[in-house]
Order: structure tokens, then sequence, then C-alpha cells
């Protein structure tokens, strides 16, 4: 059956509150991943020159928003959360449309801006610094935090609403404004939050969306002197990239890469349990989240067993568009995707055996999308390639290893350390892993999914520089601590040299 597309509709950039075409003149599509034949619009390819608009709408706007009290800014932040819940089931079908996702992963995306933004709209009432003594009399010490200024947030497609969110909300409760340029593939995503965040109050020029190529707009911004701080989400490469190219400017930078997560299954594991998170873990967003488990690494007595059930259930998973509600797996985002993907079988088959998969959804109906089957390959060694990169698709490796060591040490041999988690019954175990494993994020009893908005999240190693989003913590990247002194005595005083002996 061939889709119904209604006259496709071209959508605009937004500055200085207004909606408005790209100086250029030129736009690109967004489409279906699962019917490329379903046109969802036109977006603005922007230019160097809009985005130099953009940054100009967000200083101008600035003058005033830093100085609009943090409760109140943090009023529209809840404002907006209120109409994101409002909206969350227009938005979740928008986002299956435009980037696959099934449903309900769908929502959950959305619930996670709504979560994100009541969090940092509380923090208009917070936004703690620290009063504490002195070490001279009759004087006050206290640190504050400030806006850093104009933030440019530059976004990838697979949380096409809660990774944008993630970043706005803390840069702008905390008094900045921001330059908001998304991935091309989800232009309609974060046309339709900007939207909302307009709706929802924020004055005209705190919020700007420049739409368009990474090479240009995102250059754009990433070399503009007028962007002190930037928030990248995204492949580990183009971060590096971006992150040289700032650090001639000493600007801040916040960066959140790739993944090759690991789910540890020990031998006194609950097998049906670990079985439920990993085919979550690995097969979820069609193993297209920076969280998702890319391995497996089990002990050599519970890989035949863990792998009878993994074959059963990946071989049950009903591929499909997610807005069908049997679907368990949409597609993959884009044809380049699938290229990487396929690319991948070919070196899992000379690396491993392959257990079920490997080829793309060839069912009736599939055929106009970027549909793969959930893979699995058993056998894999922990320095084998598809062991190592990151492949962003639905393709799990089996790692076998002798015993707990060998877990940890084929779990943390990798250049990357995001999420990990462990299956065990054993309380000392689990302890030991949360101390051993080399993730920003562990879980345990639980596959590597699932964090949530009120802790850090972010990984160490070459998953990003230091940084975190969410929680408390993601008001560091947003915000310059102030110290201030305030001497009541009425003479000079000399800290460190008055008050001491000698
Ligand atoms: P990507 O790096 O291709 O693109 C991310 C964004 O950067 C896009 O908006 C893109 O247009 C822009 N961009 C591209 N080139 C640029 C340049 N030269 N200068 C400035 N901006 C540029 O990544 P993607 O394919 O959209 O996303 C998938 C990747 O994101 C995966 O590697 C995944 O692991 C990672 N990711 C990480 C996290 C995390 O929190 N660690 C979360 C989600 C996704």
């Amino acid at each position: 059956m061939d889709p119904v597309v209604a006259e496709a509709r071209t959508f605009q950039l937004f500055i200085a509150g207004e909606w408005v075409d790209s100086g250029g003149g030129r736009t690109f599509e967004s489409r279906n991943p699962a019917d490329t034949r379903d046109l969802i619009g036109h977006f603005q390819a922007g230019t160097a020159a809009d985005v130099a608009r953009a940054i100009r709408s967000a200083e101008t706007a600035g003058l005033r928003w830093r100085r609009t009290p943090a409760p109140k800014r943090g009023e529209i932040l809840y404002r907006f959360g209120a109409l994101l819940a409002e909206h969350k089931e227009r938005l979740a079908r928008a986002m299956t449309r435009e980037m696959g996702k099934v449903l309900t992963e769908a929502r959950g995306d959305v619930q996670e801006g709504i979560d994100i933004a009541f969090l940092m709209a509380g923090e208009g009432r917070r936004l703690f610094g620290d009063t504490t003594p002195s070490e001279l009399p009759d004087k006050w010490a206290m640190s504050i935090r400030e806006p850093i200024g104009v933030a440019g947030i530059i976004t990838p497609w697979n949380f096409p609403m809660a990774i944008p969110c993630w970043k706005m909300m803390p840069a702008l409760v905390s008094g900045n404004t921001v330059v908001f340029k998304p991935s091309s593939d989800t232009p309609h995503c974060a046309t339709l939050l900007v939207e909302l965040m307009a709706a929802a109050g924020f004055p005209a020029g705190t919020v700007n969306l420049v739409t368009g190529p990474g090479a240009e707009v995102g250059d754009a911004i990433v070399s503009s002197p007028d962007v002190p701080v930037i928030s990248f989400t995204g492949n580990t490469e183009t971060g590096r990239r971006l992150a040289t190219q700032a650090a001639t400017r000493l600007k801040r930078v916040s960066l959140e890469l790739g993944g090759k997560n690991g789910i540890v299954v020990l031998a006194d594991a609950d097998l049906d349990l670990a079985t439920d998170g990993i085919l979550w873990s690995a097969f979820g967003t069609t193993g297209q989240r920076c969280t998702a488990a890319s391995r497996v690494i089990a002990e050599r007595t519970v890989v035949d067993p863990l792998l009878e059930r993994l074959e059963r259930r990946a071989k049950a998973l009903r591929l499909g568009s997610g807005l069908d509600s049997g679907t368990d797996v949409g597609p993959l985002v884009n044809a380049g995707a699938l290229s990487k993907v396929t690319g991948y079988i070919e070196v899992g088959r000379r690396e491993g055996e392959l257990v079920t998969g490997g080829r793309r959804g060839s069912s009736a109906g599939l055929e106009h999308g970027h549909f793969f089957e959930p893979t699995i390959f058993a056998g894999v060694a922990p320095m084998d390639r598809i062991a190592q990169e990151e492949i962003f698709g639905p393709v799990l490796s089996v790692i076998p290893v002798d015993d707990y060591q060998g877990a940890v040490t084929a779990l943390n041999q990798v250049r990357y350390g995001l999420s990990s988690s462990i299956f065990t019954r054993d309380a000392n175990t689990a302890f030991r892993a949360m101390r051993d494993f080399e993730t920003g994020i562990v879980y345990i009893n639980a596959g590597t999914i699932g964090a949530e908005t009120h802790l850090p999240f972010g990984g160490t190693k070459e998953t990003g520089n230091g940084h975190r989003e969410a929680g408390h913590a993601a008001l560091d990247t947003y915000t310059e601590w102030k110290s201030i002194y305030v001497d009541f005595s009425g003479h000079l005083q000399r800290a460190q040299i008055d008050n001491q002996p000698g």
C-alpha cells in the first residue's frame, strides 16, 4: 500500500523569535526511514550567514535573559515541560515517522524531555553555590553560578527530542541563550520542539534554530568567537575534530560521544532475566542508542544456554514500521547506516560465528525501508573489530571468558566507557563490578539502558571529555563559578598572611 503523502511542507529557521527562510535559498528533505516514499518535509539548508544572525540574536536576547530572575526563567521551563506532556503523543508519532524508533520508545524519548524540563525548572529556585567561612574576621565568602553566554547546541538524530532538551534546559535555566543545530536526519523533531519552546514563552532570541549541514552550520557555530560554550553529542570522530577546532579559541566544549557497551553474564546469573536485559539493550532502538549493548561477555559455562535463549528470542522479534503496534524493531535511520551495518556483517563472518540475522529485512512491507535483522555473532574475541568498533545497529557479539576477572578485562579493553552491566546473584561480585567497570554508568541485574534524568549521564575514555549531562552536573557545562569576598572589617586584611603564625 502506498503511503498517504500530503503535500510536503517547507519548514523554516527560527531566529530572533521569527520563522524565516535561509539566506542561501537551499533546502533538504527529511524522509521516513521505514518507507522512504514518505516525504516529511523540506527544511532550510542553513548557511554561515544564518548562523551569524542567530548568534547575534542570541547575544542580544542574552543581555536581558541573564538578568531575568532564575526562578522566573524556571517557570518558562515548567510551562515548556507541561506543553511537552500535553503534546506527547503527537511528538512521539512525528519522531517515529522521522527516525524510525518504535512508538513506545519515542514516547519515552519525549518523556525524558519532560523530565529534564521539570528537573531544570526546579533548578531555577536552586542553582546552589556555597557560602563558606573566611579565614579572616569580619569577612564573608561565597560562590555563585553565572551564565556563560551563547551556547552552541549540536545534536544527533537518535534521541531527537531528549538530547536537545538535556542540553537546552540547563543552558537556559542558568541564563544562557542558545543556537540549536539538530541532525539533518531529524529536522522535523527539532522544529516541533522549538515551536513548543516559543509557545512556552521563551523570549525572542533566547532559542534559535538553524537546520542544515554539519560541515557548514555546525562549523560556523564552533568557529564563532561569540559562542563560548559548545555542547555536542555525536560520533567520536566528529567530536574530536570539533573539540580541536574549538580549542584554538579556548572554548568550553562538552562532548558525549560513541560507545561499545558490554553486559557481563556470570555463571550464577538468572539467565532468563539476563536474556530480557540483553535483548532490550541490543535491539531496542534497532541498536542505535549510545548506551546500546553490542557485547555480551559471558562465563564459558553459560554461553550455550544463553545463546539458545538469545537466538530463539531474537528470531521472534518483528521488524516493521515503529507506528505499527506489532513491531519490535524499527528501521535503521538511513541508507548510510544500513551500508555500515552490512559492512560489519562481512567483518563478523570472518571473526565469529553468525548465529542469527545478518541480512536486510526482506519480508513484505519492508522493501521501502532501511530494515536490518537482529544479528548475533558467537565466539567473538575481545579484540576483534566487531567487539571494538561502534557499529550502531542491531549487531551483538557474544564473547566467552573464563571467570569474573577475564570478564572485567574484556569489558574494559575498549576505547569507550559509557555504560556497562552485570548479571549475577552474588552481592559481593556486584559490588566489585561497581568498582571495577570503567564506565560512567553501571547497571546491576539490568541491561545497559535506563538512565534517569536526575543522575549524571556520560562516559569515560573516548566517550567524552569529562563533562556530564543531566543531574546537577549538567549545570557545570553552562555556568562559570564566581567567588565573591566581602570584607566588612574596615581595614586591609591579607589572606594567607594576616591571622597566620609567623
Ligand atoms: P554525527 O557526529 O554524525 O552528528 C552529530 C551532529 O554533529 C549532527 O548535528 C551533525 O550535523 C553535526 N556535525 C557533523 N559534522 C560537523 C562538523 N564538522 N562540525 C560541527 N557539527 C557537525 O553523529 P550522529 O550519527 O548524528 O549520531 C550518532 C553518534 O552519536 C553515535 O556515535 C552515538 O554513540 C553518539 N551518541 C552519543 C551519546 C552520548 O551521550 N554519549 C548519545 C547519543 C548518541
